[in-house]
């Protein structure tokens, strides 16, 4: 028997209930709206990269647990894509580790790293997960909020340095960041840099969206600047990289002490996962740059097409430098209430959009904006632009 007195969801865990995404689909659902909520695409990846999938399925590697760390193959490739890209080494067999998609290797990064206690300074607003996996870990987080400045939300780096006191572990970093679109500048990373090698923090980086950076913008690796290899866990996703977010095979890459660490976690939280893509991604990782530049045309055009129909039906538009997501400013439409606002946003025009305040701890700095997802068809964003229209008319 529970006792009715005590709550079945202990406490760490009690203020993350439920999603507003599970909210939101089922409206989209009901409504039949176009669910520009939820960051997934709806193209699959490259047909030559399933094919890879399926020949490993039927060829009968990865259908057991594959090795702990994953498959040689892929954490070679993923090696590769660090040092190709960025210049950065990292021995296959020390310092790799593949996981059950970006979202547990955070955990296990969290799980492994954090004592009870200590303080991990993030940016608000946060990936969803982020202050779920803080609070199972047993720290406390400390948010450091992203404030809209000319045309995109910024990190106020006095802000930052001000969050840092004695009781802080780590800093977890998002970059290009969700939901904002923000992709850090080099003079920004570089504090950050300054002050973890200062206050001798460890870092852990959110780079999932590293190849969908737009315009002039550039995605800086933070295990490249000064001091930071060796206190820095990096984090990619083939499911953000290849357009397989069912795949789940995300990945980290360490110092061997601190992959060790993390793999620790890694191995009571899932063990291994999704033997047969990890075939796969490691030919995904080896496709050319051509791969890469029109998977970036292609969401470019996307972003595009959302970013002129959005401002168009009369949101003030922070257009985004990376990722799937634009954040939109509801205020120019005479609302305030974001939740209110994608509440009755499906009836008004068959579109489903966030709230952004979801992903505050400071919600009413957070009120007035909205995220909708462009990672979607060319055709089914022109729909939910003609909907979004009738808001004005
Ligand atoms: C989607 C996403 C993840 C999770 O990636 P998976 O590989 O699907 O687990 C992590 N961080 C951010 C910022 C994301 O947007």
């Amino acid at each position: 028997m529970t006792s009715s007195a005590r709550p079945l969801l202990n406490r760490r865990l009690a203020e993350f209930g439920t999603t507003i995404f599970a909210e939101m689909s089922a409206l989209a659902l009901r409504t039949g709206s176009i669910n520009l909520g939820q960051g997934f695409p709806d193209t699959d990846g490259p047909e030559e990269i399933r094919e890879a999938a399926v020949r490993a399925l039927r060829d009968g590697r990865g259908n057991q647990y594959p090795p702990g760390p994953g498959i040689p193959e892929v954490r070679t490739a993923i090696a590769a894509h660090q040092q190709r890209r960025y210049g950065l080494s990292y021995d296959p067999d020390t310092e790799v580790l593949v996981t059950a998609g970006a979202t547990e290797a955070i955990a296990a990064a969290l799980l492994a790293l954090v004592e009870p206690g200590d303080e991990v300074v993030a940016f608000e607003p946060y990936y969803d997960s982020y202050a779920a996996c803080i609070a199972m870990a047993g720290g406390t987080r400390v948010p450091v909020t992203l404030r809209p400045h000319e045309g995109s939300f910024r990190l106020d780096l006095d802000e930052l340095r001000a969050a840092v006191t004695d009781r802080t572990r780590l800093l977890l970093i998002n970059t290009p960041h969700n939901p904002t679109g923000t992709v850090l500048t080099r003079e920004e990373l570089t504090t950050i840099a300054e002050l973890a090698v200062e206050r001798d923090l460890l870092v852990v980086t959110d780079e999932v969206y590293e190849h969908l950076v737009f315009d002039e913008a550039e995605h800086l690796p933070l295990a490249t600047f000064p001091g930071m290899r060796d206190r820095t866990v990096s984090i990619g996703s083939a499911g953000k990289t290849f357009s397989f977010t069912g795949w789940k095979v995300g990945w980290a890459t360490a110092a061997p002490g601190l992959i060790a660490a993390v793999r620790s976690a890694k191995q009571y939280l899932t063990y291994v996962s999704s033997g047969p893509f990890q075939y796969a991604v490691a030919e995904a990782l080896a496709l050319p740059d051509s791969y890469f530049a029109s998977f970036r045309e292609d969401m470019l055009a996307q972003r595009d097409l959302l970013t002129a129909g959005l401002e168009e039906a009369g949101f003030k538009v922070f257009r985004p430098a990376g990722t799937y997501f634009i954040t939109t400013d509801i205020r120019p439409l005479g609302e305030t209430d974001g939740f209110a606002f994608c509440r009755a946003l499906p009836e008004r025009a068959g579109v489903v959009a966030i709230p952004n305040a979801v992903f505050y701890d400071h919600r009413e700095a957070g009120a007035p904006f909205v995220r909708f997802a462009f990672c979607k068809q060319l055709n089914v964003l022109d729909e939910a632009v003609a909907r979004l229209k009738r808001l004005t008319s």
